[in-house]
Order: structure tokens, then C-alpha cells, then sequence
């Protein structure tokens, strides 16, 4: 069961922005059961190719060639391009029709968590693009990372900033897709409706621990 709203805190010493709680495993398997069009792989490739090329490019000039794991890959654009690149690609995604689209345009590809991983020191590369804020625990999935990866590999991550033009542009015209009154594309997708809204913490961050253990989305 998805709860209709989700609670955004704001710690008031740092800045730092979290949800109130976690998704249940239920409510995990529930939203990873369904896939957005725009994120099965090979949806709106050419297009994406360019910003992927820009990736590669980066990181290419650190490590050629090797395997290059995607944590997410979503429509699979950034493999496809390392692929080009010469990489070997392989793809990690918690959607189980999301892997098997990839493996039917002939990537491996496998549903499962980063941290569950068994292949030490495998990967040249490991990119992580908007997917380090997802995790419930981050950490985790950095260490995960660097066990995977062979002594002179590479890890590219990306998240949202919310420093900037375009974030308090997208909070001025209440479009934000993380807190936007606009129902959620993940969620609609598993087939709830939901609307998102904030709520600022009084509460340093160091007390999150406390509600991390509390049964917010139950
Ligand atoms: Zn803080």
C-alpha cells in the first residue's frame, strides 16, 4: 500500500532535504512492478544519445574500455553509448521488465539491488546517474560500488541540485516533480494517484535517524 502524500523534511542547521520515512517493501515492489513508456529501454535513444556522449566522453578520458555497469539504466541510453565507446555494457535495474527489455536488445542486464552485487572488482565503470538520491541509504551504495570496482575504475554520479535556476524556477510554477502538485509518474504508473507536498523540519538532520526506524510509510 502507497500512501497518497509524501512528506518532504528540510533539516533547519544544513539545508539537507529527505522524505519522512521510507517505502516499504510492499509498497517498493508495488512501484517497481510498473515502467514509465519513457524509461523502457531504447525509448527516445538518438535523443538522449547526446547528453550520454557528453557522459562518456568524461569518463572515457579516466578509463577505456571494461565493463561499465548502469545502476538504473532506465531507456538504456548510456549504455548503448559506452557501448559505442568500446565498454562492455551491463545493466543493474530494480524492474524486472526493465531487464528483460534490456536483455532482448541484447545487454545483460539484471533486476537487482547494487548492494547485492557478487562480483568484486568486475567493473571499470559504475555509473549511478540520479539514482545515489533514491537510495534509503547512499553510503551503502557507494561502498557497494567501490567493492565492485577494479583498482582503477571509475564511478560517475549524478542527483538533482536544487542550487540553481532551474530548481527554483520549477518551485515557482509549482511543477517541481519532487513535490509538485502533480501526481508522480512513478507512482500513477503502479496505479496510484498521488499528490506530493513539503513540510520543513524545525529538527537538525542528525535526528533522522529517529524517524528512519519509525513505520512513516506503513
Ligand atoms: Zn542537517
Amino acid at each position: 500500500m502507497i500512501a497518497p502524500t509524501m512528506a518532504w523534511m528540510r533539516c533547519a542547521a544544513c539545508g539537507h532535504v529527505f522524505t519522512d520515512g521510507y517505502f516499504t517493501d510492499e509498497a517498493s515492489a508495488e512501484i517497481f512492478s510498473a515502467t514509465n513508456p519513457n524509461q523502457q529501454p531504447g525509448a527516445a535513444f538518438e535523443k538522449n544519445r547526446y547528453l550520454s556522449a557528453r557522459i562518456v566522453e568524461r569518463v572515457a578520458r579516466y578509463v577505456s574500455g571494461g565493463c561499465w555497469l548502469d545502476v538504473g539504466f532506465g531507456n538504456g541510453s548510456l549504455l548503448f553509448t559506452a557501448e559505442e565507446w568500446g565498454f562492455e555494457p551491463q545493466g543493474l535495474d530494480l524492474r524486472p521488465s526493465t531487464a528483460e527489455g534490456l536483455r532482448r536488445l541484447g545487454v545483460e542486464a539484471h533486476c537487482a539491488d547494487l548492494t547485492t552485487l557478487e562480483a568484486p572488482g568486475r567493473y571499470s565503470v559504475i555509473s549511478l546517474a540520479d539514482v545515489l538520491e533514491h537510495m534509503p541509504y547512499p553510503g551503502q551504495g557507494l561502498a557497494a560500488a567501490h567493492r565492485l570496482l577494479r583498482e582503477d575504475g571509475v564511478v560517475f554520479a549524478s542527483m538533482p541540485n536544487y542550487d540553481c535556476a532551474v530548481w527554483r524556477l520549477l518551485d515557482a510554477t509549482d511543477a517541481n516533480p519532487y513535490w509538485g502538485s502533480w501526481s508522480t509518474s512513478t507512482t500513477s504508473a503502479a496505479g496510484a494517484s498521488t499528490s506530493c507536498w513539503r513540510s520543513t523540519a524545525s529538527s537538525p538532520c542528525t535526528t533522522r535517524s529517529a524517524s528512519a526506524t519509525g513505520p512513516a510509510w506503513k
